[in-house]
């Protein structure tokens, strides 16, 4: 896990020269502030918070009720999801799901308060191991099991906070996380444009292609592809997109476009990450 409060970046500049920083984000996961090259003061900003975006999202994998996997990568805020989720499929709202894997993978722990039957109350911390008690807790005067109720208390704990709807700021933080700047841009205009169900969609749209695209990365993974492969694996799938690109509709070629956009982000960032390695 990741020390959010100082994060060490190295920026390569365009000018050739490369300079490190620490850096503190702030809560969103962007820089607080501005860094410019030593060299030739070519602002580093936008590259420090990718690189940011990249060190602090978190993977989440949801296997919906209704049979529909999907993931995406978020920047958790205070832990928790920065917005609400919901499967692209059915709408079905994914928001605790995701909530309880966050705990899980930045080990957090959930402050449980128990009243005990006996009128005695007890209170504690505790990382939950799948969303539940690692391991049974008992009332310290009378002995009596209080585990059910802590269970409950963790669960509840993940639940999404009753808030007002959902603003278009939120929604575009929650994009953010896992897309390409341009394409941000491309969506922060849709979506100002659009109304709330269809920024919903669009919300769903990224999501299966976040999906497609994670999956595909694990695909890759899981046989150790070598560099030159993988990328010829996207290259690939972008040409057969694109190739589709031509004959569908228009809300298809919203999907299409945005997958395509993100292989090449892709493409870009095992690119980079293979300069860093032999540099
Ligand atoms: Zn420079
Ligand atoms: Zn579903
Ligand atoms: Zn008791």
């Amino acid at each position: 896990m990741v020390n959010p409060s100082s994060i060490s970046l190295v920026i390569h500049c365009a000018c050739g020269q490369k300079y490190g920083c620490k850096v503190a984000p702030r809560h969103d996961g962007k820089m607080n502030g501005s860094i410019a090259c030593p060299a030739c003061k070519r602002d580093g900003t936008d590259e420090a918070n990718r690189q940011l975006a990249a060190t602090l999202s978190v993977p989440v994998k949801i296997s919906c009720a209704c049979g529909q996997p999907y993931a995406f990568e978020i920047i958790p805020q205070n832990g928790r999801m920065p917005a609400t989720v919901t499967c692209p499929a059915c709408k079905r709202d994914g928001t605790a799901e995701s909530n309880r894997q966050l705990a899980e993978i930045l080990r957090l722990p959930v402050p449980v308060k128990i009243f005990c039957a006996c009128g005695q109350k007890y209170a504690f911390e505790i990382v939950p191991r799948d969303g539940r008690m690692p391991a049974s807790i008992a009332c310290p005067v009378c002995q009596r099991d209080g585990t059910a109720e802590a269970n409950d208390i963790i669960a509840k704990s993940f639940e999404p906070q009753a808030a007002p709807p959902q603003s278009v700021s939120v929604l575009l933080n929650t994009v953010q996380a896992s897309v390409a700047p341009h394409l941000v841009d491309a969506l922060k205009n849709a979506v100002v444009q659009e109304l709330a169900s269809q920024r919903r969609e669009l919300l769903a749209a990224q999501q299966t292609a976040t999906a497609e695209l994670t999956e595909l990365a694990r695909r890759l993974e899981a046989v150790q592809t070598p560099l030159l492969e993988r990328l010829n694996a996207y290259e690939n799938r972008v040409q057969e997109l694109e190739k589709e690109l031509g004959e569908q509709s228009k809300e298809n070629r919203e999907l299409l476009k945005m997958k395509i956009n993100m292989l090449r982000e892709q493409i870009e960032t095992e690119r980079g990450a293979n300069r860093l390695n032999f540099n």
